[in-house]
């Protein structure tokens, strides 16, 4: 069997171990003659998959015992309404727009509530993070929304970036939770689709500060309430089984790795390589600030025109497959997650190199 060098940005690629041993699991899950998907949700078998799953997230996470972690659906994007209907409490909040998903993040509450925006980089083409004095933050404000990683742009929030303190800060880790430790205490709330870095689409996670529940907007449905389902322990209604149970056998392969340090260390090296490959050349430019580059989504372009379908197409004859950047900033996108294996990274490096020399 091939596999191909998968730069999606999501769906993305899985763990090879974890899909073998989804495979082997999938008729008959530890020898109880049925399928994971076949379960009932409040059967003893499934309430193991996920206790195990929510222990495993805050060991590798070091979520402390005052965040309750939920597991929910309807994706980021229900997010984006679902944060300021639970957290507004008829206050505003701040959110700094730093590319298209913190940009959709803030249209989306506008729908719900009252916002502001306390600084944007769209000036900048969403090429780099704040400088000091950027941010214009209310003191009030009800929290202080940021993406921390833009899938799009490949611009992420790094250890030294600046972030107001003050307000409760809430995140969209979506594109790189579990890419390396980060202090989750530094966050009122966290969420994250699961299709990047947890497992396939259908799985929402959010982490939130237990202290925060209960402000919910009136009247608002009652699947939308995070104290409601924290007090279900998310099984208020079905939760996405399988994607739990995928999550679950993730983050499983995360900890024999040796955890998020572990991890980070293959992140940097990975995203290493290609950083250092768009440097070496005159044939492709990235155009985010060196300070602010991503280590899960390098958006480059090609400086010689025209070129972008043959490089596409020969990317492909290689196995090198959902390599075009997104049609909003155009060029290439590789996208390479946890999951994806270093020597997809090499084989992308090669190629690009093989390709400038050719084409350069
Ligand atoms: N936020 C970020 C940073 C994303 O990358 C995405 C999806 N690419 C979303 C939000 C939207 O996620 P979903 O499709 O799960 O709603």
């Amino acid at each position: 069997m091939e596999r191909i060098h998968n730069f999606s940005a999501g769906p993305a690629v899985l763990p090879l171990e974890v899909l073998e041993q989804a495979r082997d699991e999938l008729l008959d899950w530890q020898g109880c003659g049925m399928s994971v998907m076949e379960m009932s949700h409040r059967g003893k078998e499934f309430m193991g998959i996920i206790a195990r799953c929510e222990t495993d997230l805050r060991e590798l996470m070091g979520i402390p015992a005052n965040y309750k972690v939920l597991f929910l659906q309807g994706g980021a994007t229900l997010q984006f309404a679902q944060i300021p209907l639970n957290l507004l409490a008829g206050r505003s909040a701040d959110y700094l727009v730093t590319g298209s998903w913190s940009k959709k993040a803030y249209k989306e509450a506008q729908r719900v509530g009252t916002v502001r925006c306390a600084g944007s980089t769209e000036n900048d083409k969403f090429t780099r993070w704040f400088n000091a004095g950027e941010i214009d933050p209310d003191p009030n404000a009800a929290y202080l929304h940021v993406c921390t990683n833009e899938t799009i742009h490949g611009v992420e929030v790094h250890d030294s970036a600046i972030l107001p303190d003050g307000v409760p800060l809430v995140a969209d880790m979506s594109s790189h939770i579990l890419s390396r430790p980060i202090d989750v205490t530094r966050y009122a709330l966290i969420y994250a689709g699961a299709q990047k870095n947890i497992g396939p689409a259908g799985l929402t996670i959010v982490i939130v500060r237990a202290d925060l529940l209960g402000r919910a907007a009136p009247g608002i449905p009652t699947l939308l309430d995070y104290a409601v389902q924290a007090e279900h322990g998310s099984m208020l209604n079905t939760p996405p089984t399988y994607g739990i149970y995928m999550a679950g056998l993730v983050f499983q392969w995360l900890k024999r790795l040796g955890g998020l340090a572990a991890i980070e260390k293959i992140n940097v090296e990975k995203a290493g390589l290609i950083y250092n490959a768009i440097a070496a050349s005159t044939l492709y430019r990235n155009p985010v600030e060196p300070a602010c580059r991503s280590r899960m989504n390098i958006p480059f372009t090609l400086t010689k025109p025209g070129l972008d379908e043959t490089f596409i197409a020969e990317a492909k004859k290689r196995g090198i497959v959902q390599i075009k950047g997104h049609s909003s900033v155009g060029g290439m996108r590789a996208s390479i997650y946890n999951a994806l294996p270093l020597d997809s990274v090499q084989a992308l490096v090669t190629f690009m190199r093989d390709f400038e020399n050719t084409h350069g």
